[in-house]
């Protein structure tokens, strides 16, 4: 039996490094050794009691990329050795919407990293079918962005950017980057940044940015009317996770325009939209959960080079230091944009 190392998350500020036998596999099931697994927002706000849909105790991390080193017979996904990441929801298959082909919107929906064990672990045991092999000149630090590629993949798909769409991103967070990136692929322009952090402005116009906007320094409105001659954007998306953001964001959306509501809030947050203006203008608010079908897309996207994480994995700890982890994602210093947990 293997023991491993792993963080158990008890209960809201209780995260502890543990000891743990890692249990035997069921046959469509493999043994994945961690290599590296990014702390997402959503493993914040769950640690911070924002969110309270995990079943602690739990290990959190959904977003992980490592080595399989054992498979079970019916597994055929991966083989030893491979490469892998894993897709960590995990819906029931049996409730009227997954039966419908909508299984990402299924209310029984019981994430890896969430209410089954994650990655924040020397390993892993993942079902064969939430199993990715990953092409192995894709670096392990690179394939932890694959979950959070597909998301944005997913938004990029439902935003319906076409060359020449104006294009807002309000947050420079990684989903933000990432969003820069690939709606810059996509044909945005022109394609404005929204942050108040002023040290990614360099980095969002290496990634396609033709603007960038603090709106600690500047109306975002006025500079976005400016840009857009008077128009609005006809995308805005929203990459923070408050309803503050999202006013925020129908504020830059130009008449038939589109707000893509993509950052996860804590469940209590709310916000306020004019709805003589919504409806005269005919707005659309489109949110963008999870990855329906764009998770082996996600993996493609990396495979060919067509992003750049390197630069947004700005931090990395050892599993013992996953505290200190956390913390810079709570307080996002200064040259801070993603936080990797290296079991
Ligand atoms: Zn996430
Ligand atoms: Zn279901």
């Amino acid at each position: 039996m293997r023991t491993m190392k792993c963080a158990v998350f008890h209960e809201p500020k209780s995260m502890t490094v543990e000891e743990k036998d890692l249990r035997p596999i069921a046959p469509d099931e493999a043994v994945i050794r961690v290599e590296a697994c990014g702390i997402c927002g959503t493993d914040i706000h769950l640690y911070l009691g924002e969110t309270t849909y995990a079943s602690p105790p739990v290990i959190l991390g959904h977003e992980f990329s490592g080595e399989v080193v054992e498979v079970g017979e019916e597994v055929t996904t991966v083989k030893v050795g491979d490469k892998a990441t894993v897709e960590p929801n995990f819906e029931c298959g049996v409730c009227d919407l997954c039966r419908a082909g909508k299984h990402r919107i299924c209310p029984n929906n019981l994430p890896y990293g969430i209410n089954k064990d994650g990655g924040f672990a020397q390993f892993f045991i993942g079902r064969n079918d939430r199993l990715y092999k990953v092409p192995d000149h894709v670096a392990y630090e690179d394939a932890a962005f694959t979950e959070p590629i597909s998301n944005v993949v997913h938004g990029i798909d439902l935003a319906g950017i076409a060359p020449g769409t104006s294009v807002a991103v309000v947050g420079g967070g990684p989903s933000g980057m990432l969003y820069v990136q690939l709606a810059k692929r996509a044909g945005a322009s022109p394609l404005v940044l929204v942050t108040r952090s002023e040290w990614k402005f360099a980095l969002a116009r290496q990634f396609g940015a033709d603007a960038c906007i603090s709106p600690v320094k500047q109306d975002p409105k006025e500079a976005v009317l400016d840009l857009t001659d008077g128009a609005g954007c006809d995308v805005v998306i929203e990459a923070v996770g408050s309803g503050k953001a999202v006013e925020a964001c129908y504020d830059l959306v130009g008449a038939g325009g589109k707000v893509l509501v993509f950052g996860v809030a804590p469940e209590k947050d709310a916000c306020s939209l004019p709805p003589f203006d919504f409806l005269t203008r005919e707005i659309s608010l489109q949110a963008v959960w999870l990855n329906p079908g764009c998770f082996g897309r996600a993996i493609d996207v990396l495979a060919k080079g067509l992003l750049d994480v390197k630069s947004l994995a700005t931090h990395k700890f050892p599993l013992d230091d996953i505290a200190e982890g956390f913390s810079v994602m709570i307080e996002k210093p200064e040259g801070f944009i993603k936080a990797l947990i290296m079991p």
